[in-house]
């Protein structure tokens, strides 16, 4: 029998969900604390399995519409001395080849898929949840009132619903601020060629995706609340990226005095238990892996066609779907949170030492071991792929 299935925050996790369960022929309502869609915020890298369940999706042609043209990246260290060159194609000789898209516009691609098949509500969220005998009755900020048979939470690192409904999960500050955005602004850059500096405690990325636009990203490791960060952008970049170059500096400046920019800090969410009655977290809100792991969006997406495998195969008994889904989900969520971490002492190292050796050990790399620490960890198992669970 086709169920009801509420799915409470609209980013690329919930959105997949939605794609999938519509296809299944269920009744899918999404509710999204945003008044609309935006095609803004952060660049994101897709890769590995995230791609090939796209394509399954039959949106491959529509993700690459909206991407940026990715060729190449050079790791440099600060004095622009090149570390290592990575050629896209190269590197994902063996995996679906990276695109690179904004967060924004993976969430259109997503969205004008099923648009209209599923019921989205804007500028809502869930107000009460109450779980009956045999359905689950959802009050929502509009003054609605719903009776479902399973709650998707799907809202992102700082996730309400869970906090509120999950007692177990834990949200972690991974001590690393972001800021980043995107920049209008005629350069002479070439579009596609990327530029990432490596440094102690900071790595910046210059992304050239138009000949008119440079995405830019900063990562800084920072101990202290987020609260006394949000409105200090000017003084961390000047602090962090002072002593520069000119280009370097004039672009954060202009990022900040004209841009769209993000500052936010990594947390890194632990949910020993991804399901609590007829609720269930999938995405950034049961298992951030942070944005050093490079594959949240992959991970959200993985997750989403996991769950949806698991209530196509026991659609009867979606209990047993979303313990199935926990099962599964719980060693690769731990791999990638691994990932993460190393990722963070690698590619933000500690000190000058850590920089020295990480620098000397990325640059006399054969291509063979590059490709394996570039991709050995974005990958899944045959059965992982496959949803095999022992
Ligand atoms: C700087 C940065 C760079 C990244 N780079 C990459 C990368 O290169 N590759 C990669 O794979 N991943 C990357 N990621 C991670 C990736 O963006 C996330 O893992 C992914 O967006 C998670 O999707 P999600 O749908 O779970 O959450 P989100 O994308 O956060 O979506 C959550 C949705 O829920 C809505 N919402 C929030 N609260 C509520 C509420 N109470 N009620 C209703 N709706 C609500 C929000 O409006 C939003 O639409 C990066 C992340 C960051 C921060």
């Amino acid at each position: 029998m086709k169920k009801h299935i509420l799915i409470t925050g609209a980013g690329i996790a919930g959105l997949t969900a939605a794609n999938f369960l519509a296809k299944q022929g269920h009744r899918v309502t999404l509710v999204d604390r945003s008044p609309s869609f935006s095609k803004a915020g952060f660049l994101i890298s897709l890769k590995s399995f995230g791609v090939k369940i796209i394509d399954e999706l039959g949106l491959t042609k529509a993700l690459h519409a909206a991407s940026s043209p990715s060729e190449t990246v050079h790791f440099v260290e600060t004095n622009e001395a090149i570390i290592r060159s990575i050629d896209y194609d190269n590197m994902n000789e063996n995996i679906e080849r990276s695109v690179l898209i904004s967060r924004g516009g993976l969430h259109q691609v997503l969205y004008e898929a099923i648009k209209n098949d599923v019921h989205i509500l804007f500028g809502t969220t869930i107000s009460q949840v109450d779980e009956k005998e045999d359905y689950t009755q959802v009050a929502l900020s509009n003054g609605h009132t719903l009776a479902v048979d399973l709650v998707i939470v799907s809202e992102g690192l700082r996730s309400a619903t869970r906090e509120r409904y999950f007692s177990d999960v834990q949200l972690k500050d991974f001590n690393t601020l972001y800021v980043g955005g995107k920049l209008k602004q005629k350069h002479a850059r070439q579009v596609g060629i990327f530029k990432v500096y490596i440094d102690v405690d900071k790595m910046l990325s210059l992304y050239p995706i138009a000949e008119d636009e440079i995405a830019i990203q900063c990562y800084i490791r920072s101990y202290e609340d987020l609260r006394n960060l949000q409105n200090n952008a000017p003084s961390i970049l000047d602090n962090a990226f002072g002593d520069y170059n000119a280009e370097v500096r004039q672009l954060l400046n202009n990022l900040l005095d004209k841009g769209l920019f993000f500052i936010d800090k990594m947390g890194m969410v632990h949910a020993p238990n991804l399901v609590t009655g007829r609720m269930v977290l999938l995405g950034d809100a049961g298992y951030c892996p942070t944005a050093l792991s490079g594959m949240g969006a992959s991970l959200s997406i993985y997750g989403a066609k996991a769950l949806a495998h698991y209530i196509s195969q026991y659609s009867e008994d979606i209990s047993t779907a979303c313990k199935n889904y926990n099962t599964l989900m719980q060693p690769i969520i731990e791999k990638f949170q691994t990932n993460a971490k190393n990722n963070a002492a690698s590619f933000l190292p500690n000190n000058e030492v850590d920089l020295e050796k990480f620098v000397n050990g990325f640059r006399n790399a054969s291509t063979i071991e590059v490709q394996n620490i570039m991709t050995a960890p974005i990958v899944l198992t045959k059965e992982q792929e496959n949803f095999i669970l022992h």
